[in-house]
């Protein structure tokens, strides 16, 4: 008989360690083959390019579904896409109670009511600063500062150690709208002992500190003034405090805040609902923009990252129902560039260039402050929290280095880099990777998931880069030809270019002729042979192969 294994706990992120966006944070405790395990965030990330008609994309839970007899509940640590934006779409594999605080819960519960989940998914509401017992761990969360209110860190206490999950947070004397982060509780926190710090990574390439939501309203108020039209302001639209710094100094110029895209209804509903956004004048829905003076209003839109959907992309190219632009108007960017977006945004900021329209960004003036800890603000949270280990997350691969060398060289004893997959090992011993998880990406189909790298997208990839070719092959019952070949093409062949096909038709021919009489019984075989003479065909006349499928019928 061999004696008791002790109990281990564990981290595995499946999602947002390697890349910005996408969290799915995981933590085990119990012996090494009876973990009990709690998931903190469940988020998407944009598609932004990845792969052709992708959009959403979302990290593959697989293997915790497949434990999911083991896992004890989900706890978001707000409201951001990048953290509770998949919970609609994996909830049903996973089935167990999902915690937050009011505002997330609201949020959440008006993106499960889209999917028809409303009423199916409990939602058990943490207020900041409170304690939860999910199975084994026993949490607190501590409310922080970010660019959305009711951000929190999380303190998970286990009889292996105690973890400080950070969330997304910053240092702000003056967040306009929410908490400042709870330095105090922190401090406490670390008092008692801290055996692991999983921190955000995001801003940790910018020196000094993130700057304050507060500092914003003058340079706002004053690009405003100057404006003798139409300005749009495009940020994050769940950034409820940058929307009342927006409306402040919409009021200061005398102007009405008009807003434009679905999801600020959404969240303002829920800000709203949840004792936010009390002191602003109500917003004027962007179908009554057309009826106010132009320079009356302040547009506030989505679409800051260049997403082609979102409001900005639609007002930029001029198809946007409600809300239209013209030479001498102001586009405000209240953002930052998310790592990845670099192209989108660009090619939007060109569009609205080429049109006479000026455009002011964080460069040109201070119209943003991030929401993420810059160097001096990491550098605070390790004085605070004093942690054995510290394991960066939320920030690509790049990102985690950076933060496990400063987490060092600010004399935090050890750091570890976990990318998505990889089994952490806190406790007991010295913190290391132990193993590896299958992880992976899924796209948003419609309202199914799939396989980044399954068989529909990588389908697509080729039939874009490609093209895609059908051929249709009618054989009489003695093999041969019935009927003439038919071939169709998508992203082959330019107009003109016809006689490609006569080629192609021409091969299949051959290739039917010449095939070995015993074998056109055999439906793959005959396939197999149109299908490579089709490609060699194609090859020969273009120098390219595109993507062939064969339709074989028998008559
Ligand atoms: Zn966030
Ligand atoms: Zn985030």
């Amino acid at each position: 008989m061999t004696a008791a294994e002790p109990a281990e706990l564990v981290f595995v992120p499946l999602g947002g360690a390697g890349e910005i966006g996408m969290n799915l944070n995981l933590y085990g405790y119990g012996p090494p083959d009876r973990h009990r395990w709690l998931m903190v965030d469940l988020g998407v990330t944009f598609g932004a390019g990845s792969a052709p008609g992708v959009d959403v994309v979302l990290p593959d839970p697989t293997f915790i579904a497949e434990r999911r007899d083991a896992l004890d509940g989900i706890l978001l640590t707000h409201a951001h896409e990048d953290h509770l934006g998949a919970v609609p779409y994996l909830w049903l594999r996973l089935g167990v109670p999902v915690y937050g605080t009011a505002l997330t819960l609201a949020v959440l519960a008006r993106k499960l009511a889209e999917v028809g989940l409303d009423g199916d998914v409990p939602l058990i509401e943490v207020p900041q600063g409170g304690r939860v017992t999910i199975g084994p761990f026993d949490l607190e969360l501590i409310g922080m500062t970010h660019s959305i209110p009711e951000s929190n860190a999380v303190v998970i206490r286990t009889p292996a150690g105690t973890v400080v999950h950070t969330g997304d947070w910053k240092l702000d004397p003056e967040p306009v709208v929410g908490v400042t982060s709870d330095e105090e509780a922190l401090r406490r926190v670390g008092d008692q002992g801290v055996l692991a710090l999983v921190c955000d990574s995001t801003n940790v390439f910018e020196p000094g500190t993130s700057g304050s939501e507060g500092d914003l309203l003058p340079a706002l108020s004053e690009i405003i003034g100057r404006c003798p039209e139409r300005v749009a302001v495009t940020c994050f639209a769940t950034n409820i405090a940058r929307l009342e710094t927006v409306a402040r100094a919409a009021a200061a110029n005398g102007r009405d805040v008009v807003l434009a895209g679905r999801s600020f209804r959404r969240i303002t509903e829920a800000a709203r609902e949840t004792g936010y956004l009390g002191d602003v004048p109500a917003f004027i829905d962007e179908a009554e923009c057309g009826y106010l003076p132009r320079d009356r209003v302040v547009i506030a839109c989505t679409g800051s990252q260049g997403e082609p959907r979102a409001a900005l992309a639609r007002i930029a190219a001029g198809d946007h129902p409600n809300v239209d632009l013209e030479p001498g108007d102001t586009v405000v960017f209240s953002s930052r560039m998310i790592p990845g977006n670099e192209v989108a945004i660009g090619r939007l900021q060109d569009t609205l260039i080429r049109r006479g329209i000026d455009i002011v960004t964080w460069r040109d003036a201070k119209v943003h402050v991030s929401g993420h800890p810059a160097r001096d603000e990491l550098a605070a949270m390790y004085r605070l929290v004093r942690p054995s280990v510290c394991v960066p997350v939320h920030g690509e691969l790049s990102h985690m280095a950076e933060q496990a060398r400063f987490a060092r060289a600010c004399q935090v004893p050890n750091a570890v880099v976990a990318e998505n997959g990889a089994v952490l090992r806190l406790a007991p011993g010295e913190a290391g990777i132990s193993g590896h998880v299958p992880a992976g990406r899924l796209s948003l189909e419609g309202a199914r998931t799939v396989p980044m790298d399954g068989d529909l997208v990588r389908g697509r990839i080729r039939a874009l880069y490609n093209g895609h070719a059908v051929v249709t092959v009618v054989l009489a019952a003695d093999g041969s030809l019935a009927a003439e070949p038919q071939v169709s093409s998508v992203g082959v062949i330019e107009a003109g270019e016809e006689a490609v096909e006569t080629e192609v038709r021409e091969a299949i021919r051959k290739a039917i002729d010449g095939f070995p009489q015993r074998s056109y019984n055999d439906d793959d075989a005959v396939r197999e042979a149109v299908r490579i003479a089709v490609r060699r065909a194609y090859r020969g006349c273009i120098g390219k192969r595109p993507k062939t499928e064969v339709h074989l019928i028998r008559i």
